[in-house]
């Protein structure tokens, strides 16, 4: 409700105001530029994930795309080990 009251086409993307050439002010809406992956538990980024298909946003593992390999490793001996 909160967007058509105010007009906006958008939450989702991007506002930036423009003024035209015929003197108005128009609102153009673009995407929002996409993050690098990082690792959900330290935070640092992640290798091998690139922003494309599919495939390419993991990796062949358990948490592959979600925790970097030092973090999956203390986790993995953690749970062996209680
Ligand atoms: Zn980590």
């Amino acid at each position: 409700m909160l967007a058509v009251a105010y007009g906006l086409k958008s939450h989702s993307k991007r506002r930036r105001s423009v003024k035209t050439p015929g003197g108005h002010t128009k609102i153009h809406y673009s995407r929002f530029k996409q993050g690098v992956s990082k690792c959900g538990v330290c935070g640092i980024p992640l290798n091998g994930i690139v922003s494309g298909s599919k495939s390419e946003k993991s990796v062949e593992r358990p948490y592959g795309g979600y925790l970097c390999h030092n973090c999956l490793e203390s986790l993995i001996k953690l749970i062996v080990r209680t």
